[in-house]
């Protein structure tokens, strides 16, 4: 393989906080092992337009605590078609760019996977997003920061939930997966939290409200993954459980984006740190197509192909202790 003089650098899908923090680690280990950097605006869609900036180790100051990403992020059909990817190729062979760090979800590195094998160009990931659904990483940039985003929100609204008697349902982020779900439930204490991974049946819940009632609880919280596997969404669940127990006040709070911002957390600054300065490493020793991720508090490295396709099962331990804690 070639060897490596100059790295390029994007954001790519949903942002997640520490994004910038991978950022900055990229550019910071490029920097100490003398080599370009450059960054991309937009992800792919940035890549095919040439909306490249140049950076060095000063360029990257102050954001380690910053949220969002100083890259911007994008979606890009372009990128899907050959003639997209084919430019996205000429336009870092222009700027002498040898290899690609990707930070992104799963749809990210299936097209930088695709890059790699139509032309050869050397790619590393790293995983960002809040969903933390992706294999071969205990913890993706972004997941703890949101996580301790959404504990907090619930915090709060089991403040008014307690001073009315109210139940709650607050709906958190996770289409696909109920880790937000079920770690910010069980971290805010919620009386039932209800997941993607795992249908637990509305009488179920209906049951377990109940038993919270005659218990003699002054408020409760349901914790409802977006993609809950009831198939109900939050409202229709709120609806369904003030038919059926009408002794309840029912309430529906919506978490949504502010879930994706804020200063991340300090464990995913340094995972972030880590994690940049490994893809670079990678790089380095002419590997590619890996993702680089944390097992057991050590950085490893994933086939990318294998995390692509892996998924990231839940808990299910979480999902006992939760019941056993909130009787
Ligand atoms: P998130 O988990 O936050 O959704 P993601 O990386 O999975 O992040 P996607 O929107 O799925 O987000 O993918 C980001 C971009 O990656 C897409 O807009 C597209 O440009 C590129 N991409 C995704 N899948 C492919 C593919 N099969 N071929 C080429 N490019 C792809």
């Amino acid at each position: 393989m070639k060897k490596i003089k100059k790295i390029a650098v994007m954001t790519s899908g949903g942002d997640a906080p520490g994004m910038n923090a991978a950022i900055r680690a990229v550019v910071r280990s490029c920097a100490y092992y003398s080599l370009g950097c450059v960054g991309i605006y937009r992800g792919y869609e940035g890549l095919i337009e040439d909306d490249l900036v140049e950076l060095n180790a000063r360029s990257v100051h102050n954001i380690i605590n910053k949220g969002g990403t100083i890259l911007k992020s994008a979606r890009s059909k372009g990128f899907r078609t050959k003639e997209g990817r084919q430019k996205a190729y000429e336009n870092l062979i222009e700027r002498e760019v040898d290899a690609l760090v990707v930070i992104g979800g799963d749809g990210s590195f299936t097209g930088a996977v695709l890059f790699n094998e139509e032309f050869g160009f050397p790619v590393v990931g790293i995983p960002g997003t809040i969903d933390n659904d992706i294999f071969g990483t205990s913890h993706t940039l972004g997941y703890d920061t949101a996580l301790n985003t959404a504990v907090e929100a619930i915090d709060k609204i089991r403040d008014t939930a307690s001073s009315h008697n109210r139940l709650f349902f607050v709906e958190v982020m996770g289409r696909d997966a109920g880790f937000i779900a079920l770690n910010a439930g069980v971290g805010a204490g919620a009386e039932e939290i209800l997941i993607p991974e795992e249908d637990l049946g509305l009488d179920r819940l209906l049951e377990s409200l109940e038993r919270s009632r005659r218990a003699g609880k002054s408020s409760s919280i349901v914790v409802v993954a977006e993609g809950d596997k009831s198939g109900k969404n939050v409202y229709e669940l709120a609806k369904y459980v003030e038919e059926n127990l009408p002794q309840y006040d029912v309430r529906v709070s919506i978490l949504g984006h502010m879930q994706r911002g804020g200063s991340p957390s300090c464990f995913d600054r340094v995972l972030a740190s880590r994690l940049g300065v490994k893809a670079v490493e990678l790089l380095l020793d002419g590997k590619t197509n890996l993702m680089v991720g944390l097992q057991d508090n050590k950085v490893i490295s994933t086939d990318i192909k294998v995390a692509i396709a892996g998924g990231h099962s839940i808990n299910h331990e979480l999902l006992r202790i939760s019941d056993i804690i909130t009787t």
